[in-house]
């Protein structure tokens, strides 16, 4: 059977599954095994050349791992994909296996705050260069690219503000430079609602935290290669070169569309060591049986609460990229299939002090810095994400004292809106 033939719906559950297990089981074992025992001391000298493909030591695979990982590549349409222990370890191997001390990555403005750190302070003192455009528009990435830039990194949709780029132009850029186009597609859920392959990107990195997991029970990064970049135009040698690593193995002609994400697990992961557990993993597996299905809801229920919210009298204003109002209504209809979002931002009426007493008062939905969980999560970027930021930042990045963002789970969206008007009576924002 050809998984790729498959619709996504199908490929969630079947993908990865091994159907010649001889124990007939059918659910995906957890393997919670260190090492591997190798046959013969030529088996294990194969596997550590990279000549024979097989397990050695779980920071570099696991077999539970492996499923999910295969089951990622397929959802994704990609060569392969490498399972991580959070996203943004995703991130900063993605971005090391590409580019070393004295080059640069240029990045959009609106990034998920993580990822901003990263870049500013750990990139920084590695000596890679971070250079971030003034804007989102692709000509702002052309502008500041150079002949030691080695990758454009955006986010499909970004947080917390649910801007989206325009994938297909920031990938000809990148194409017309020869370099490769990151894309951290959190919010596009393991490629059901975005897919940045069908535009033009070559990697995508994901937190396997949110929408795939999608029940908060574990953490993990992805990385997937769409195997479509010409490694070979002179500027990785890390990849078309010498490996040092491995005794002088060229990874691009050993390895060719997949060279990308073999060096990234054999080098990245194995130096830096970000693997999950295969628990986590089996956990990945599990929520991404029903992908779809909860992104579907969540994105329903999005849209029935900014409805609801949308001239209610305890509201200022509801940004929600399904509205044709929101700055990214166009990109999002471009973008993102089966509906818009499953994250709104709201703005209430009031001070920070009815604000703290709404969340407070909050009963089904939690407080708590979290998307894409089956729980509905409020979070209030004042006391939290944004909590160090100057007054002056905070106004930069649209965040007021009022300000709240909102992840949908998977209640019945009518509780929710209860929960939300109790609380708007107990914050004193509905008096009558
Ligand atoms: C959460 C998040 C990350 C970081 O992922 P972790 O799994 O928390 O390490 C990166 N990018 C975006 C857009 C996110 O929402």
């Amino acid at each position: 059977m050809n998984i790729k033939k498959l619709r996504f719906e199908t490929r969630q559950i079947h993908a990865g599954l091994n159907k010649n297990e001889n124990t007939g089981s059918r659910g995906v074992a957890i393997y919670p095994t260190a090492a591997y025992r190798f046959n013969t001391c030529d088996h294990a000298a194969r596997l550590f050349e990279l000549t024979e493909a097989g397990n050695i030591y779980t920071r570099l695979q696991n077999p539970t791992t492996t499923a999910y990982e295969e089951r990622i590549a397929a959802l994704y349409g990609g060569v392969g994909a490498l399972a991580l222990s959070s996203g943004m370890s995703a991130i900063l191997i993605a971005i090391t296996s590409l580019a070393s001390q004295g080059e640069n990555i240029v990045a959009s403005p609106l990034l998920y705050g993580g990822t901003y750190n990263q870049f500013r302070h750990t990139l920084r003192r590695l000596g890679i260069e971070v250079r971030i455009a003034k804007g989102e528009d692709p000509a702002d990435f052309a502008e500041i690219i150079d002949e030691n830039t080695r990758a454009i990194f955006c986010e499909s949709m970004g947080n917390p503000t649910c801007g989206v780029a325009d994938l297909e132009e920031i990938a000809k850029v990148a194409k017309s430079n020869g370099i490769p186009l990151i894309v951290d597609n959190t919010f596009g859920a393991g490629g059901y609602l975005c897919n940045p392959f069908d535009w033009g990107a070559s990697i995508v990195v994901d937190s396997a935290t949110k929408w795939i997991n999608g029940h908060g029970t574990a953490m993990g990064g992805i990385i997937v290669d769409g195997g479509n970049f010409n490694w070979g135009n002179g500027k990785y040698p890390a990849i078309d070169g010498p490996s040092e690593g491995y005794h002088g193995l060229n990874f691009y002609e050993a390895f060719g569309q997949s060279a990308f994400i073999v060096k990234c697990r054999v080098d990245g992961l194995r130096d830096l060591g970000a693997c999950p557990s295969a628990f986590d993993s089996y956990l990945m597996l599990l929520g991404l049986e029903t992908l779809s299905l909860r992104v579907r809801h969540q994105v329903e229920s999005t849209r029935i609460l900014a409805e609801y919210l949308r001239g209610h009298r305890a509201v200022k204003k509801v940004s929600y990229v399904g509205f044709p109002e929101h700055p990214s209504h166009r990109l999002a209809e471009k973008y993102f299939r089966h509906g818009a979002s499953a994250v709104l931002n709201v703005e209430l009426q009031g001070d920070t002090d009815s604000t703290v007493r709404f969340v407070e008062a909050l009963e089904l939905a939690a407080h708590m810095t979290m998307i894409g969980d089956s729980i509905t999560v409020v979070t209030h970027p004042a006391y939290t994400t944004h909590k160090q930021l100057s007054a002056d930042d905070l106004k930069a990045a649209g965040v007021t004292p009022t300000l709240l963002r909102v992840s949908l789970g998977l209640e019945d969206p009518r509780d929710i809106i209860d929960d939300f008007e109790q609380a708007f009576a107990k914050a004193g924002l509905i008096t009558d």
